[in-house]
């Protein structure tokens, strides 16, 4: 069985001092020991050690937003796998819509980061999903292939302990749309298959596929409970606790 995760990206948000607070809530609301579901929230890089420190020993577990690929040296601006393992950080959203499509981030570049954050030990939260124009074209798999494809070139099959896919639509990130349950479906599906087709039944099996794209308290239960969904990537609903909470709880 796979357990569900729900992992919050705060995106470029918060302050050290609403960030903590949210830390807070989350830290005492959810159970430390849960075994149906893990939760993981994203803050921004600069907050990230406050943030690791109020959630560790609750039921909540951090991660990051991006990571470079190097080794640290000299790369300004850029945080390595090292500093976020360093931290006591185990986890790293790559590929996300904003990096690829805001910060021009290729299948290419997100490769050598999940393969840098492979070797780093970190669960590699990888983003995939189609803009409007390129589902209203039918599209949808063919661009799910192609960041699939290229996102995990030469990641070897052992390697998928540490992996979770996100299946974000790239047009309803943000935006308030939602991808119907069988939508969403459709494209878990796609995915897992993609995963037997390319490695073997039992990683598809095993691998964990979140949705994301405006999970909110009112569509969590139905979009959970389509048998791929493993979980939800929250964004804008992930910077309350009062919204958050009650999707973590649709997961139990
Ligand atoms: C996201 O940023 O990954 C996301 C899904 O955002 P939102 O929930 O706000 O659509």
């Amino acid at each position: 069985m796979r357990r569900f995760l729900v992992a919050g990206n705060w995106k470029m948000n918060t302050t050290k001092e609403s960030g903590a607070q949210l830390a807070q809530a989350l830290a005492s609301e959810v159970p430390s020991e849960n075994p149906a579901v893990e939760v993981l929230v994203c803050p921004p890089f600069p907050y990230l050690t406050t943030i690791g420190d109020i959630v560790t020993g609750s039921g909540v577990g951090y991660g990051a937003q991006n990571c470079y690929h190097e080794a640290p040296g000299a790369f300004t601006g850029e945080t390595a796998t090292e500093m976020l393992t360093d931290i006591g950080c185990r986890s790293v959203i790559l590929g996300h819509s904003e990096r690829r499509h805001v910060l021009k981030e290729t299948d290419a570049d997100i490769n050598l980061k999940v393969k840098k954050a492979l070797e780093a030990g970190l669960q590699v939260i990888l983003c995939v999903g189609e803009l409007q124009s390129e589902r209203e074209s039918d599209q949808t798999e063919a661009v799910l292939n192609t960041q699939m494809t290229g996102g995990l070139a030469g990641v070897d099959g052992a390697a998928f302990g540490q992996i979770v896919i996100a299946y974000e639509p790239v047009w309803a990130i943000g935006t308030g749309l939602t991808a119907s349950p069988e939508q969403a479906e459709a494209a878990h599906l796609y995915l897992r298959n993609w995963l037997k087709d390319q490695y073997s039944a039992e990683i598809a099996d095993a691998t964990r596929i979140l949705y994301g794209g405006s999970v909110k308290p009112d569509n969590a239960k139905e979009l959970l409970s389509q048998e791929n969904v493993d979980g939800a990537l929250v964004g804008g609903a992930s910077l309350k606790a009062e919204l958050f909470i009650p999707i973590i709880q649709a997961a139990v």
